[in-house]
């Protein structure tokens, strides 16, 4: 049986205390790989490793020596681009249609992005006048922080962790990941890729296991960690937040959100139906900037629920290598377990079902895989735990609004504010509905359309801090003011 091991110091090792764990198919249910979970000391030997590569060569290397590495880190994964996707579509059962041209080509242009956004970033600098009349002169030099916790979530493992290593490394610091134990393969893969790449032994270490109580709470306890990023629950994010406060650290939370769709009556149809269908239900719903909470101007309201009812219905469902798959399962039975939760409170609390709302029949060997069904309600009220909870998964509540006002308000009525989508053809009310939005981002007319230079991140409790373009070098450098007084 293939086992997955940690990634320290250049060399792949295995857990100390012996302890394992199974990495399971979600399309089948059955066995992929046996994981070794670290101890204590396998966290304490990735952090030391981390340390002790800041001092190395990577350390000393110039910026274009490094930033050529991470373009060959890239090269890297492209150049076994079907050995990534495999794995990625085996750890999270996605359609390899999706993984093909998302995961893992955008985890791969992480690295070249954040290489080249690094070079051509410039520091200020202040001339100042001093009491005789000589001045002063004030400039800004970026320095890595150091060793950066990296803990990452299942539903885009490879591109979501590389979003945070990608500018971690351009900055110079060095990275202990922690990816989530639901899917492993790809963030151990990439140590290969490292080393192949060049990357110095200890700059890029991984190691696995659970979150509490395990290695993730290891690593957000060790003292030697200088900042911590982190993607996933929000409830996750106030405990890193409550380990990172000890010693002072600093913290990126990109955390979960319940987003909103608000469809005016002078949308494009044809387009807000596609992009209401995509961002309800690619990944199978497990996209955190994904809509839950769908809001349709009345007039248009029963044509909307109709034409994504047709759409919803249409989604073929099936296993990675299906080629014509646009649903695969969810992450894992746990993951439908709370999905299906959520599908029995929504039946219980009288909300009319216009499609799905249980488990497909599939046959074979799929039968022991996670599937739901994409699902649509109506006719829930404001509070209902289905309208105002993150599900994360393949569903979404439709209700039918008056007033610009009204769909504002409804958009910004939960304590989250990661992403929402707008739909509307008129220019002006795009403006004015976007602007008051309580969000980190808001589509107008798309969804999940990304340029890597823009900000990223929640408001709310959504999330702390922003990355991407100029934003992650604001996290991942310390930036130090040199006063000469000449
Ligand atoms: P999660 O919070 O359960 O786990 C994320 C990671 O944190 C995993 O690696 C896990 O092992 C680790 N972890 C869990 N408890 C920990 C602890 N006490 N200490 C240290 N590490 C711990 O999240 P998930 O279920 O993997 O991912 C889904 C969530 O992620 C959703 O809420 C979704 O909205 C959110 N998400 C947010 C964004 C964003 O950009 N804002 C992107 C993707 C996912």
């Amino acid at each position: 049986m293939n086992e997955v091991k940690h990634f320290i110091n250049g060399q792949y090792v295995g857990s100390a205390n012996g302890q394992l764990f199974d990495n399971i198919n979600p399309a089948n249910g059955q066995l992929i790989s046996r994981v070794h979970e670290a101890g204590r000391g396998e966290v304490d030997a990735a952090v030391q490793a981390a340390k002790a590569a800041l001092q190395g060569p990577w350390g000393r290397m110039t910026l274009d020596e490094r930033t050529r590495i991470l373009h060959k880190v890239a090269d890297g994964i492209n150049a076994r681009f079907d050995e990534f996707l495999d794995a990625e579509c085996r750890d999270t059962g996605k359609p390899k249609s999706l993984a093909s041209h998302i995961d893992i080509p955008r985890g791969a242009a992480n690295f070249k992005v954040f290489a080249d956004m690094v070079k051509n970033v410039s520091a200020e600098s202040f001339e100042m006048a001093t009491p005789d009349g000589t001045g002063a002169l004030n400039y800004a030099v970026r320095r890595p922080k150091g060793v950066i916790g990296v803990i990452s979530p299942w539903n885009l493992p490879l591109l979501l962790m590389t979003w945070k290593v990608g500018p971690a490394l351009a900055c110079g610091n060095t990275v202990v990941v922690k990816p989530s134990e639901e899917t492993p393969t790809t963030t151990a893969l990439l140590g290969e890729v490292m080393k192949e790449a060049g990357v110095p032994d200890g700059v890029y270490n991984v190691v696995h296991g659970f979150g509490g109580d395990s290695a993730g709470a290891f690593l957000t306890e060790h003292p030697d960690v200088d900042g911590f990023t982190f993607t996933g629950e929000t409830a996750t994010g106030e405990t890193i937040m409550r380990s990172a406060a000890k010693g002072v650290r600093d913290i990126s939370l990109e955390l979960g959100g319940k987003n909103a769709g608000l469809v005016f009556a002078d949308c494009d149809m044809d387009k807000a139906i596609e992009g209401t269908m995509r961002s309800a239900f690619a990944n199978c719903g497990q996209v955190c900037l994904g809509t839950e909470r769908v809001y349709v101007e009345r007039a248009i309201f029963d044509e909307f629920v109709s034409r994504l009812k047709a759409a919803a219905e249409s989604l073929h469902i099936g296993p990675p290598e299906d080629e014509l798959a646009n649903l695969g399962p969810l992450v894992s039975h746990k993951h439908r377990e709370k999905v299906l939760s959520y599908y029995r409170q929504a039946a219980e609390q009288g909300a009319t079902v216009v499609t799905g709302g249980g488990v497909p029949e599939m046959a074979g060997e799929l039968s022991g895989g996670a599937w739901v069904q994409p699902t649509i309600w109506t006719g829930l009220s404001d509070d209902s735990s289905v309208v105002t909870e993150e599900i994360f998964g393949p569903c979404c509540h439709i209700r039918p609004f008056d007033t610009e006002e009204e769909a504002v308000a409804l958009a910004n009525s939960l304590p989250y504010g990661l992403a929402s989508a707008v739909w509307t053809e008129n220019v002006s009310r795009a403006h004015r509905v976007a602007g008051q939005i309580e969000a980190g981002i808001v589509w107008v007319n798309s969804w999940f359309l990304r340029d890597l230079r823009t900000p990223f991140g929640g408001s709310k409790q959504s999330g702390i801090g922003r990355e991407g373009g100029v934003h992650s070098l604001e996290f991942y450098t310390e930036m130090k003011n040199v006063c000469i007084k000449l």
